[in-house]
């Protein structure tokens, strides 16, 4: 049987005949205690010391963007960039509703509301023709240059597309969209650290792009997220709100604005720095296990997902399409049981209890790759 058959591969493709095959786990072989004992001994644990500094400067260096700032998660990250992009309350913000509950969460707590549109099938990503549809049949933009919803009256703020499992998205028609209907574009880029699009760095074609360096990243450092802009004057202020909005002085206590607690700790910076260093080889190794699995499953007929024209992927994720939502849940079962750790993509926001008001699309595609897209374990292998 076929599912057995596949079980097998992913046990010889890690070389590992019995026991359990996780999903995704971290691999810590380069200047992790190094650098992380090197905050210990200098007491610089906290928000201020050298490895933070480093770490934005790393992240400035591989994304291509001018400017980065540390926070301490992926959702934090996403937080600010909406607040820096001038998302108030009461504003729509359009997203994927196949993607990462966090995704969703940080526009409401920004106090925008989501609209969901559905993603194109070959990138699991927000579709510019659906997006281009939604826009030119719900909108209109107004006379001050405001898109403004037709069905809510409400202003549609931003877009935040997503590069689902590290696959890029079709960003470059998404950010030609954006920018005709006057709305800001935030990639959330929390998959695709070392995943390019013509040449550019995801996360690096909007005004803002996030980051997540959470446990089960293709790098991490337990917790930590970082922004990256081209926008110098939006780069202070995201340093700024990340840090309780405090105006620096030798003592005085002057905070200008609500202010939030959100950057990465020197000690946990440590640990981020010593696994960016190893990025390049972590996204080699990935591929080479992607090419395994694709030649495999292109031998079985088993639909593989891979990198659409013009994109380089790090293959965070590998994902596999099962024929139908039975079949899937029967190979997720199987899979599972034989302790190879298989997963679901993620139920749609909009089927969640505090989005099932939220507007949407037809969510077809979306729909569609629910009921079958499965993730296989895809760790590096050294
Ligand atoms: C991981 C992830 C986040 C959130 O990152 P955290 O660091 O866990 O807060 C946001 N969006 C997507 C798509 C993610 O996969």
């Amino acid at each position: 049987m076929i599912f057995e058959e596949i079980i097998n591969f992913i046990r010889s493709a890690f070389n590992t005949p019995q026991g359990l095959i996780q999903l995704h786990t971290p691999y810590f072989a380069g200047n992790e205690r190094k650098y992380v004992l090197d905050t210990l001994d200098s007491t610089f644990v906290s928000s201020v010391g050298a490895y933070v500094n480093r770490f934005e400067e790393m992240m400035v260096e591989i994304t291509g963007a001018k400017f980065a700032v540390a926070t301490v998660n992926g959702t934090t990250a996403l937080h600010l960039a909406l607040i820096l992009a001038d998302v108030n309350q009461g504003d729509e913000v359009i997203t994927q509703s196949l993607t990462f509950v966090a995704t969703a969460n940080a526009i409401s707590f920004a106090g925008g509301i989501p609209v969901f549109v559905d993603v194109d099938k070959d990138t699991m990503g927000l579709s510019p023709s659906a997006l281009r549809n939604f826009l030119a049949s719900h909108t209109e933009v107004n006379a001050e240059g405001i898109c403004i919803n037709k069905v809510s009256g409400r202003k549609i703020a931003a877009c935040i597309p997503m590069h689902t499992f590290g696959f890029p998205l079709r960003i470059d028609e998404i950010k030609e969209i954006c920018d005709a209907y006057n709305i800001k574009l935030i990639e959330d880029a929390a998959e695709s650290l070392g995943s390019y699009y013509k040449g550019k760095h995801t996360g690096s074609f909007g005004l803002l792009g996030t980051f997540s360096f959470n446990g089960n990243k293709i790098v991490t450092c337990g917790a930590g997220g970082a922004i990256v802009t081209n926008d110098e004057k939006i780069a202070k202020r995201a340093k700024h709100l990340s840090t309780t909005a405090k105006v620096p002085h030798q003592w005085e206590f002057m905070h200008d604005e609500v202010g939030y607690n959100y950057r990465l700790p020197n000690i946990t910076a440590a640990l981020a720095c010593a696994q960016l260093e190893r990025l390049d080889s972590f996204v080699e190794n990935k591929r080479e296990l992607a090419a395994t699995y694709k030649s495999y499953f292109d031998k079985v007929g088993v639909p593989f997902i891979t990198e659409i024209e013009g994109a380089k992927a790090n293959f965070w994720l590998n994902a596999l399409l099962m024929p139908n939502l039975e079949e899937r849940n029967t190979f997720l079962k199987m899979a599972n049981d034989n302790q190879v750790m298989c997963r679901p993509i993620w139920r749609l926001m909009n089927k969640l209890p505090m989005y099932q008001h939220c507007q949407t699309d037809s969510l077809e595609n979306a729909g569609w790759l629910e009921e079958r897209v499965v993730n296989i374990p895809s760790s590096v292998r050294f």
